[in-house]
């Protein structure tokens, strides 16, 4: 039996914690650094820095409930 690779399968497990799932939807990852984390930036201070990351992956439902993330519309 073959092992299905990424390029014939791209959405049968989520980036995030490698679960297969048939429920993936494509979002952009975001880091959110707390203030307190980002002394060098006066501007932002009390604020949280959050950071959007380009590349797209695919998460399965309990990721995108439980970090955050920026869906593809
Ligand atoms: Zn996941």
């Amino acid at each position: 039996m073959p092992t299905p690779g990424p390029s014939d399968h791209p959405s049968t497990t989520c980036d995030s914690c490698g679960a297969p799932d048939d429920d993936l939807a494509p979002v952009h990852r975001v880091y959110v650094t707390p203030a307190a984390w980002d002394l060098g930036s006066p501007d932002e201070r009390g604020e949280e820095h959050v950071q959007v990351l380009d590349e797209v992956e695919r998460w399965c439902f309990p990721c995108r409930s439980l970090y955050p993330h920026q869906p593809l519309t």
